[in-house]
């Protein structure tokens, strides 16, 4: 057998590619120096693989910004509107990636979205009827050139044609099919080039396959690529998918002259079904995904020896379950973890590692190998709690049913708070300046003591709560002045996380996060919140919310563990945030809201699983964190998407008393789809988008809720802004709010 993997991480182990690429949009480095940075990690990464012994190494993989962007931009599909500023290539990539601004020219970004059912984020390609898909870019032949000069076992890849047009936004008249000719003719050209080159492969990323194909789909796929196949090619090319099965088009995909196809064996369930019912092609390599490219753990090597010697397909080579940018670098860096736990991860470095032992082992090699593995498994200790396991042993369906039911507390809540029409509230945080993270950091670097600390936000505080009466909201907030992150704030005060210092994921562009690990039965230390929220309280007679974050939310930021089900940790999570509702409202806090701005994010790729595999556990998690509530506490949840259209039914049975989300920039289509189905909770569809600068008028407000009461009831009805205000600045935040407040006092008039 022989070995690769589908893609490894770029930002660099100390975010070089972050430094740099920041450095140069802030004029600090030129472009020559930042394309050497770049070319540094790639030969660094290439290398890695090569020490590895790996049998192929990845090239093309590496991005400045996006994947799905390189091959957009590659192939041409650049919007007018950013080839009109006149800039390098590659100063025009970052303009359509994050915008450009002068004084002739100001252009927006084209929208990201999440890349499947991973935290990483794409930059949506826009199509136009005038689009003229060609291949214009030799990025990857630049790339491929560099490689050459060291290694001579090349695998090359890119985002594949069906996947770009299914991503794809049409603006046009036009759709998919219309491009169907000239992507080809596109790909093909760009095989032409690559007829020049020495690689041995190229990988073609289809990921949209896994998702449930219509048969309009499977007719694109497959006219792409008979026509694309056709082209006289010089090396071998691979299909490549990843973040599930293909049980859509997998008959059909053995049909065609690909010469090898990938499949993902981790996430992909039937991916092992599929090639015993239909088998797999003697002529053809199966890329076998055994390896995970998205958990943090270490590979068990029994199961996966089992695995490859089960596959009957004759030519198979190693790899990892999807592209290793989901993944941090190096555990190595990790010098301060519980050596307990460290032995038991593996990142991108350590996962190259195992593709080559487990090569080893199949080979008979290095029977050592496999023992050493085995008596890492028969010896994990995830730090157990059985009082945590009793309590969820002795959960019943009580525990999950608040009562009484939401429209008999809608009117007991409206007795107890007397709120006006249409209430006004914010969604937690505002901004942290830069005083409130140098006070965190002083504190960090134990410069200041906890007391100094304390009262540092304590006085933050007592002037978010004055500006608030003053301004006159309803429903305030303590502003989340003690919290960076909304996960990490609450992992750290759980028992069962870890926390790393290096172990950085891309996120989008320049961004990365640090996910905290799930490791042990998860518990509440001490309160979290409570002294902060019962000190913004205390200060005011309106009701202050307290701001937690929800079990689903903290649980899809965070690597989870494997040796429980998702289910079971979700469910810890939630006792212990329920311990903390409990608390706040022990401490006569009325309104609590349970941020959920996750749960949208890891429903199941295929429809069919959205229930069974996800929803089923996630909603009643929720319940379970608030069902043991007084009638007249009011609990809220917020959604940091609106795109919950099609889930909307799951979200009201949250059994929320309210709920916000982010809806200004999704034309409040969302209010049509909850009139439609009835939809319960009382809803503050965000009236302006937090995620600019821009400071919306009163006019401008005042219609949008305009739109929003043609439409809903104005018993129904809050109004409060899209998001958190933690990354605006306050002069623009305390702009847009004033003119926020005298909307809704304009509207109430007319009520
Ligand atoms: N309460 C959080 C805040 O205001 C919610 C953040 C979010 O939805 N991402 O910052
Ligand atoms: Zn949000």
């Amino acid at each position: 057998m022989t070995t690769t993997i589908i893609g490894f991480p770029r930002i660099g182990e100390n975010r070089e590619l972050k430094h740099a690429t920041e450095k140069y949009w802030k004029q600090e480095i030129n472009q020559a120096e930042l394309l050497a940075t770049a070319d540094e990690l790639k030969q660094k990464n290439w290398q890695k693989q090569a020490d590895a012994n790996l049998s192929f190494i990845s090239v093309g993989d590496f991005s400045f910004f996006d994947n799905v962007l390189d091959a957009a931009t590659a192939f041409n599909i650049i919007p007018e509107r950013y080839g009109e500023l006149g800039l390098n290539d590659l100063d025009e990539y970052f303009a359509i990636a994050r915008g450009f601004q002068d004084d002739n020219h100001s252009v927006k970004a084209l929208p990201m979205k999440k890349w499947y059912n991973t935290n990483y984020h794409y930059i949506v390609p826009e199509i136009n009827d005038q689009t003229d898909i060609k291949f214009v870019n030799d990025r990857l032949l630049k790339d491929i050139a560099l490689a050459s000069k060291d290694h001579d076992n090349i695998k090359a890849s890119i985002v594949g044609p069906f996947t770009i047009l299914k991503l794809s936004r049409y603006v046009g008249s036009k759709n998919a099919t219309d491009f169907v000719d000239a992507i080809v003719t596109a790909y093909a050209d760009l095989f032409k080039r690559l007829n020049q080159t020495a690689i041995k492969w190229l990988q073609i990323d289809e990921p949209s396959l896994v998702f449930d194909l219509s048969a309009d789909d499977k007719q694109l796929f497959n006219q792409i690529y008979t026509k694309l196949l056709g082209t006289a090619h010089e090396f071998n090319v691979n299909l490549q998918t990843y973040f599930g099965d293909i049980r859509d088009i997998y008959e059909d995909v053995i049909k065609l002259p690909f010469d090898g196809i990938g499949l993902d064996f981790i996430e992909g369930k039937q991916s092992l079904a599929l090639i015993n019912r239909f088998g797999f092609p003697d002529d053809k390599t199966l890329f076998a995904g055994a390896v995970n490219g998205k958990n943090i753990w270490r590979n068990e090597y029994t199961k996966t020896v089992e695995l490859l010697k089960n596959i009957p397909a004759k030519n198979i080579v190693i790899s990892t379950s999807c592209s290793l940018l989901h993944v941090p670098y190096n555990v190595e860096n990790e010098t301060d973890l519980d050596p307990d736990l460290k032995k038991h991860l593996a990142f991108a470095y350590q996962k190259l590692a195992e593709l080559n032992d487990l090569d080893q082992i199949l080979n008979h090699q290095n029977d050592d190998l496999l023992a050493a593995n085995e008596s890492l498994f028969s010896n994990v200790n995830h730090p157990h709690n059985p009082a945590v396991i009793d309590r969820i042993n002795n959960l019943s369906a009580d525990d999950y049913t608040r009562l009484p039911e939401r429209s008999e507390r809608e009117s007991i809540q409206k007795a107890e708070f007397k709120l006006p029409d249409l209430p006004t509230t914010t969604i937690g945080s505002f901004p942290q300046t830069k005083d409130v993270r140098k006070n965190r950091s002083l504190y960090k670097h134990h410069e200041i003591s906890k007391d100094q600390y304390d009262q540092f936000n304590k006085d933050k505080i007592k002037r978010i709560i004055e500006w608030q009466e003053e301004a006159g909201f309803d429903v305030l907030v303590h502003g989340e002045y003690e919290r960076n992150d909304m996960v990490e704030y609450f992992g750290e005060n759980l028992d069962g996380f870890a926390f790393t210092k290096k172990a950085w994921v891309q996120s989008y562009g320049t961004r990365a996060v640090k996910p905290p690990i799930i490791w042990g039965d998860v518990s509440r230390k001490n309160p979290i919140t409570v002294a902060a929220s019962s000190y913004a309280q205390s200060l005011t007679d309106k009701p202050v919310k307290g701001m937690l974050t929800g079990p689903v939310t903290i649980f899809n930021w965070s690597f989870p563990r494997e040796d429980i089900p998702a289910k079971e940790s979700v469910t810890q999570i939630a006792l212990a945030i329920q311990d903390e509702v409990l608390d706040l409202e022990k401490h006569g806090i009325k309104i609590i809201q349970i941020d959920e701005a996750a749960l949208r994010e890891k429903l199941p790729l295929r429809q069919s699983d959205w229930y069974s595999e996800y929803l089923d556990w996630a909603i009643p998690a929720f319940k379970l964190v608030h069902s043991k509530v007084q009638p007249t506490t009011q609990i809220h949840t917020h959604m940091c998407y609106s795109e919950f259209n099609d889930i909307i039914k799951a979200i009201d049975n949250m059994d929320a008393d309210v709920i916000s989300f982010e809806a200004s920039r999704s034309d409040l289509s969302i209010i049509d789809k909850l009139k439609a189905n009835n939809f319960e909770t009382e809803v503050g569809p965000g009236v302006y988008d937090i995620h600019s600068p821009r400071v919306p008028s009163q006019s401008e407000i005042y219609n949008v809720i305009s739109d929003i009461l043609d439409k809903l009831h104005e018993s129904k009805v809050w109004i409060n802004p899209d998001c958190g205000l933690k990354t605006r600045g306050e002069k623009e935040s305390f702009a847009s709010l004033k003119n926020f407040i005298a909307a809704v006092q304009q509207k109430r008039g007319e009520l």
